[in-house]
């Protein structure tokens, strides 16, 4: 059974500002269910309690107690971006939970979702932008600490390159960073991941795709993967208002298609965050997104 980790808790009040950004995820869950693609027991509610062990296998201390206690210093909380509260803190955990929990489902049903996440600017030491605690490098040392797994693969193609994953495993052969992104977006002052191919803009679907159609199979042929991550953000699309590539939904789709299919066909469990999207016709951004969970159902269930 296709298990996603939904997040009731997003429908807490958050400044009117950060409500366009969160709205998808309150939405994404409605469409899935009213089109026929999930029923309710596909979805269930991470766990809020913090699970200490994997948060700091990944973070600092000083870092993750600045960061419940809300000790953080100004310029410290600035670079995150949002004003740093309980509520938020307490999201970002349930989130990472809700990958954690996810990575042991996709053990067991080859592919598990998490309907928010991709928190891939979250570094060991500091959070950025929008990012505190780095849910899917978080799963990675929970996956390798408990022996579900040894040799991991993070395939990172939100449209913003993943500079807090690439700092966090830069020196750790046992998780291979894979990062396809705009060139020209945030970050501007790029990490170095395992492999990174960065795009120029308005890249389309026809070479975007042929790069990846060329890459993703040798990468898991040299690096033989037992887990894949895959960042899934459809901030890719030419429509995008922070993303500077010009994929079509037809191509993101297309993309998606080719990543789970990859990870299907050569039997390796595969746990997906969401990522960015930011267009600025919501339709569109919840359609990018629940393409990937149509293809999931399709291609796994
Ligand atoms: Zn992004």
């Amino acid at each position: 059974m296709l298990k996603i980790a939904s997040h009731p808790i997003y429908c807490h009040p958050l400044p009117e500002n950060h409500r366009f950004p969160m709205l998808k995820y309150e939405l994404l869950p409605g469409q899935l269910i009213h089109e026929g693609t999930c029923k309710k027991d596909n979805f269930f509610e991470p766990e809020r309690m913090i699970n200490e062990a994997p948060i700091l296998a990944v973070h600092t201390p000083d870092y993750f107690y600045d960061l419940l206690n809300i000790t953080l210093d100004q310029r410290a909380a600035r670079k995150i971006g949002f004003p740093l509260s309980e509520v938020l803190v307490e999201r970002e955990i349930t989130i990472a939970n809700g990958t954690i929990k996810a990575s042991e489902f996709a053990l067991k049903y080859g592919i598990a979702m998490n309907i928010a996440g991709g928190t891939h600017h979250a570094y060991t030491n500091r959070g950025e932008a929008f990012c505190m605690l780095n849910d899917q490098a978080i799963g990675s040392r929970y996956l390798q600490k408990n022996k579900l797994a040894e040799k991991i693969l993070i395939v990172d193609l939100d449209v913003h390159q993943g500079n807090g994953t690439a700092e966090i495993f830069k020196d750790d052969a046992s998780v291979f960073t894979f990062s396809v992104h705009g060139k020209h977006n945030y970050p501007f002052k790029k990490e170095e991941s395992d492999l990174d191919i960065a795009l120029e803009n308005n890249v389309g679907d026809q070479e975007y795709l042929s790069i990846l159609y060329k890459t993703l199979p040798l990468l898991i042929k040299q690096q033989q993967p037992d887990f894949i991550y895959y960042l899934c953000g459809v901030d890719v699309i030419a429509t995008d208002k922070l993303g500077k590539l010009g994929l079509s939904i037809a191509g993101c789709k297309a993309r998606d298609q080719f990543v789970l299919e990859i990870c299907k066909v050569n039997n390796i469990p595969v746990m997906c965050s969401m990522g960015g999207g930011y267009s600025p016709d919501i339709k569109t951004i919840i359609d990018a997104h629940a393409n990937t969970f149509r293809l999931a159902q399709d291609l796994f269930f």
